[in-house]
């Protein structure tokens, strides 16, 4: 078992673990209206040509050869959704809506704002004139924006342009990733369910619910199973029962050096093969990392503050590998407000901040806060910020990339 390595390290380890034991995710046929939100984990190639025929760019009038202004005769008119019937030939033009088929010997349309309506000719069929014409232009041909059989959309987390961009292929669903199901469990004596009277040095669980919610916004299936004590038989079976029926288990708090911190050797006692125990980071030093057969398992320090880090930074890798996705977080270059100085820096640091919009682009101001028990601090926060290990100070005016932690 490793100890104290770098959080790096630890979110290489992780992913690797988790693509080893799931090797090419496992997916499921999703229709297009449940589609928004999942795992898209391979490529998608477009059946057909888009677009599927050559067509008008424009309203106005196609014309078969090089134009210049003067009067056209206009030969007939063709719709969105209708065959062009007509060729227009020397001198002549065939009027055009947007998205028409163009005319098999159509080179170009005159975009209609460029033309006016020129009377009738002996024959009564209708004029145009052309004014400033551009050559060849307002048309898209077929398979110009993709040609059948190349990629669609590559992997990804499906957004609402997603879902139209498979529409338009003619693809009513997508082999979507396999929600992976998340299973969480509070561990504490010390710990209260909402709605119910605080006992005397209880506190509210707040990690099970916040868990939770991480998971869920990272689009998998999320099981709470409550609140458990810090007693060997109680996380025994507890933590026994979540092995057995969750792909991944986020257990929070027991994981320190404290003489009820037995979630590790519990987890053992169950099969759990520990791969490390300790991170060079703050918040969430305490941090633990194992596997049973496909089951990976976190084991995160109770303070709520580390527990979201803990989340945003190791368990978020792990979910997106389970799904087949490398996981990029967002982030957004800022300059730094205010210089940043620690005592301390044998620890890569993960810091709250705010991001405050200025003329001169993003500003990142670390929030201060007393300890990794102050949850509201998270209230204030945007993005966190990294100071790497070693790293003393940071100048104001420096510029640093925020991750950002708020949609
Ligand atoms: P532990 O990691 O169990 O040593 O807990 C560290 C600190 O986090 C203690 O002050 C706990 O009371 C607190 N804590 C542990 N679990 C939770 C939880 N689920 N919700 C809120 N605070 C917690
Ligand atoms: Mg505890």
């Amino acid at each position: 078992m490793l100890r104290d390595i770098h959080p790096d390290k630890a979110v290489e380890i992780i992913v690797q673990t988790t693509t080893l034991m799931r090797p090419g995710p496992e997916t499921e046929f999703v229709p297009l209206s449940k589609a928004l939100g999942r795992v898209l984990p391979r490529p998608l190639s477009s059946p057909i040509d888009h677009p599927p025929f050559d067509k008008s760019a424009m309203d106005g009038y196609a014309y078969s050869e090089l134009v210049s202004e003067g009067i056209y005769r206009v030969v007939g008119a063709v719709a969105a959704g209708r065959e062009a019937d007509k060729k227009p030939g020397r001198g002549e033009v065939v009027k055009i809506m947007t998205g028409a088929p163009l005319p098999e010997v159509a080179a170009g349309v005159q975009r209609v704002e460029r033309t006016k309506e020129a009377g009738k000719d002996e024959a009564g069929r209708s004029l145009v004139a052309f004014t400033n014409p551009e050559q060849f232009s307002n048309i898209i041909r077929k398979g110009e924006n993709l040609a059948a059989g190349s990629i669609l959309l590559s992997p990804r987390v499906l957004a609402a342009q997603d879902i139209g961009i498979i529409a338009s292929g003619g693809l009513a669903g997508i082999e979507a990733a396999v929600r992976p199901l998340v299973g969480i469990v509070s561990t504490g004596d010390e710990l209260a369910l909402q709605g119910r009277v605080l006992p005397k040095a209880a506190i509210y669980d707040s990690n099970g619910p916040q868990l939770a919610s991480q998971a869920q916004a990272a689009g998998v299936r999320v099981s709470f199973y409550g609140i458990v004590r810090d007693l060997k038989k109680d996380l025994s079976e507890d933590l026994s029962k979540a092995l057995d029926e969750c792909d991944i288990l986020l257990v929070s708090g027991g994981v320190s050096m404290g003489d009820f911190d037995l979630v590790p050797s519990v987890l053992e006692t169950l099969g759990v093969e520990p791969i490390y125990h300790g991170l060079l980071m703050r918040p969430g030093k305490p941090s633990f990392f194992g596997a049973r057969g496909r089951t990976v398992v976190f084991g995160l320090p109770g303070n709520p503050v580390s527990t979201f880090v803990n989340f945003e930074i190791l368990v978020k890798p792990c979910l997106y590998a389970m799904m087949g996705l490398k996981y990029a977080p967002p982030m957004t270059a800022a300059v730094l407000g205010a210089s940043l100085e620690r005592r301390e820096v044998d620890r890569v640091e993960f810091l709250p901040a705010r991001l405050v919009s200025t003329e001169r682009g993003p500003e990142a101001l670390a929030l201060a806060y007393k300890g990794s028990s102050m949850i509201t601090v998270l209230a204030e926060a945007d993005a966190l910020l990294r100071m790497e290990l070693g790293r003393k100070q940071m100048e104001k005016g420096a510029i640093v990339h925020a991750r950002r932690i708020r949609p």
